[in-house]
């Protein structure tokens, strides 16, 4: 277990070295907070200035406090912070929240002045958290702990929320009595200058006071670690994150497709699946999300079933409940006995099951524990439309405990009543999750399936291949200078030392000898342009197709070499690539490709490929290296998947040949992170491995 965070999340004493007697001020707000909400720790408010604030006694310094201090906040101007770090450590404080702006964020003066805060951190050994952040909250009955200077009162659940907006944070937190949000613990992490999301969301692993953990992210502090870190937690407890501004510097400059293929959030979006945290994009999302999984049993299976007294949502949650992957049961005639003899007559007892205006909470309930009985139904979304005449609260009630009782995965729905969610939370401390909208339960449902079929899933296992590195190693010492293409006879060299099959490939370096290569190869053979600056061969009218014999060839290659000399690129010919015509027909022109982002490492990418792949995009990232689960999944992503497995009376390629060299790709990345960039496209897929071909293939050097 990491324990790494608890002085931060259970200190049995705090300083908050300024505060202020001044209300309204930040050091006012916060003293007070922790006040307010009941902190059971010893609280030691350091303020030279003033001999008490908020009615207890003020310390002139640290030092002077007789008693050992777990934790210290500090709200100084940015000045003073790197002098208070160094009392805190003739304190023998381990844990430091600096709150101060005025760092990283603020440019280059901020900068310095954040680098001097990590040496000292490193230099005495403490962990912080900030700068330039909103403090930390613990609702857990013997910690009872709000440092945050945010107005608002934290509810307790099962909810871990790091984020590292400020702003974000206290906006969250006023919106969370309102819709029932219970927080457990709360993290801002500001500028992340030592504690960062990859720490806090592993803290949070094994601890049992948190059920589900939420992140709003703007940046990833180390992708890897993340991908690493989130694998493990999500098979543990559910991770939900927002990811704001999706800019990415890293590979503005590739030149490959598989490099402009990429987008700006394409980092992202692949760490996030491949290490199971579901995104989403907004904060309502996100705690709807998060308070279905910490207050609902995750669903069995993906037949739901609705209750509802109204039709017209009913109708809409049906929509919403199919468009997201979920079945609406079909009851058992046992159960449509059973709710004929509670229902008014006109009342439709089949899914979605209407009971009408008129029903009483008696009904409610009573209607909530048939259908959640029914032994086809996995999950209910239990609707209250406002209804006419009776007291909400007491209907609401009715059907949460109905709900509680069942056992199954269920979201009550109130309409257009947020007051009577906040309402029911209070008097009904066990709940099951109260939403104000019938679509998002059915969204929120469909994605604690998801999770749950996530979590069942068989983790992947990595896959060494025997192939020559010596042979790679060499071809890039010959290389004196990076940031260029590798020759063609290189490429094809380290695709033969990886048992990749490129296909027969000859270079010659004039006409005579394109003759004695093609006769060798065989005709019909193809001629591309051979030169390190004409990498991209179609654009220069550099490949012709099937060439039948000597003479052909001839005129062919006059040809493309007078179309160079119009456009001035003769000089960028260095010979010409032969190779045997390769019949296309019953494979699949495929892309499988790399790019390396400076961060995240490299990401891998499968999918259509030919010369129309940046028209197509249907294209699938992995980030490296991958395992058999995730070559697999790659495949199964792309659109094209079902062209792969054969339509129309085609036979289905070799899909499990594809995978192999996805994971030999992402071997050959792993050995030499130095190729930047890789292309192979085409590789055609046959339905015989043996005729499985690379017909191109680039590879630069970074
Ligand atoms: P570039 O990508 O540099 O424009 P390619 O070598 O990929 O050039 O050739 C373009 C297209 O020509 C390929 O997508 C493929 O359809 C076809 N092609 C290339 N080489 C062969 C070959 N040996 N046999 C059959 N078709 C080929
Ligand atoms: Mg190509």
């Amino acid at each position: 277990m990491n324990n790494d965070l608890n002085k931060f999340f259970y200190p049995k004493s705090i300083a908050v070295i300024g505060a202020s007697s001044k209300p309204g001020t930040l050091g006012w707000e916060l003293l007070g907070n922790l006040m307010k909400f009941g902190y059971n720790g010893k609280l030691f408010p350091v303020n030279p200035k003033a001999d008490a604030i908020h009615s207890i006694k003020a310390y002139k310094s640290l030092l002077e406090i007789k008693d050992e201090v777990d934790l210290a906040i500090i709200m100084l101007g940015k000045h003073l912070v790197l002098s208070s770090v160094d009392e805190c450590n003739k304190k023998k404080v381990k844990a430091v929240i600096v709150i101060t702006a005025g760092f990283k964020e603020v440019g280059e003066e901020g900068v310095t002045l954040e680098q001097d805060l990590i040496a000292k951190i490193k230099k005495y050994r403490m962990k912080l958290v900030g700068p330039n952040c909103m403090g930390i909250i613990n609702t857990k009955g013997d910690v009872l702990m709000n440092g945050t200077f945010i107005k608002g009162t934290p509810v307790a659940g099962g909810i871990g929320f790091v984020s590292q907006s400020g702003a974000l944070g206290a906006s969250v937190l006023k919106i969370i009595e309102k819709y029932d949000i219970g927080f457990s613990q709360f993290l801002s992490i500001g500028n992340k200058a030592d504690v960062s999301e990859n720490e806090t969301i592993d803290y949070w692993k094994d601890n049992p006071d948190v059920n589900v953990i939420t992140a709003y992210l703007e940046s990833f502090s180390d992708p890897k670690e993340f991908l690493k870190v989130c694998k493990e937690v999500t098979k543990k407890k559910p991770v939900i994150a927002i990811k704001a501004a999706k800019t990415s510097a890293g590979m503005k400059a590739a030149s490959s497709h598989t490099g402009a293929l990429a987008s700006a959030d394409t980092v992202a979006e692949t760490l996030f699946e491949q290490s199971g945290v579901i995104r989403v994009n907004s904060v309502e999302d996100m705690f709807n999300l998060a308070k279905a999984f910490d207050r609902a049993k995750l669903p069995e299976g993906k037949r739901v079933v609705v209750l509802t007294n109204a039709g017209g949502p009913a109708i809409l949650t049906v929509d919403e409940a199919a468009n997201c992957g979920l079945e609406i049961a079909e009851l058992s005639e046992k159960t449509r006995k059973k709710l004929r003899e509670i229902v008014v007559p006109e009342a439709s007892v089949h899914n979605p099951v209407d009971l009408l205006p008129p029903a009483t909470a008696q009904v409610y309930g009573k209607a909530t524990e048939i259908v959640m009985a029914d032994e086809n139904v996995d999950a209910g979304i239990l609707i209250l439309g406002p209804p006419l005449m009776f007291d909400t609260v007491e209907i609401t009630k009715y059907i949460s405990e109905a709900a509680n009782k069942s056992g199954k995965c269920a979201i009550v729905v109130v309409m257009s009543q947020d007051e009577i969610i906040a309402e029911v939370a209070k008097q009904m401390p066990v709940h099951p999750p109260l939403f104000n909208s019938a679509e998002k339960a059915a969204w929120a449902i469909s994605e604690m399936y998801k999770y749950k079929l996530y979590r069942e899933s068989a983790e992947g296992k990595p896959k060494k291949f025997n192939v020559n590195t010596k042979g790679v190693r060499g071809i890039i010492r010959k290389y004196k200078q990076g940031g260029l293409y590798l020759d063609f006879n290189d490429v094809y060299d380290i695709l033969n030392h990886y048992k990749m099959p490129i296909v027969e490939t000859r270079i010659a370096r004039n006409v005579q000898q394109s003759l004695y290569d093609a006769n060798k190869i065989g005709f019909p053979v193809v001629a591309k342009v051979f030169g390190r600056e004409l990498v991209h061969k179609s654009d220069v009218g550099g490949v012709a197709l099937n060439i039948q014999d000597e003479e052909e060839l001839i005129n062919t290659e006059s040809r493309i070499i007078a179309a160079l000399k119009e456009k001035e690129l003769d000089m960028k010919l260095e010979g010409f690539i032969l190779q045997p015509f390769a019949k296309i027909e019953d494979g699949v022109e495929t892309i499988l490709g790399a790019v390396k982002d400076a961060k995240a490492g490299h990401l891998l990418m499968f999918g259509l490929g030919g010369i129309f792949v940046e028209v197509f995009k249907d294209v699938k990232f992995k980030i490296a290296p991958l395992n058999d689960v995730d070559a697999k999944a790659v495949v199964k992503a792309i659109k094209s998947y079902e062209i792969l497995k054969g339509v129309r009376g085609k036979k289905s390629v070799d899909i499990e040949f594809i995978e192999e060299n996805i994971l030999k790709l992402s071997q050959l990345v792993t050995d030499f992170p130095e190729f930047t960039e890789i292309d192979l496209n085409p590789f055609v897929f046959s339905p015989n491995r043996n005729k499985s071909r690379i017909l191109d293939a680039r590879i630069k050097l970074g």
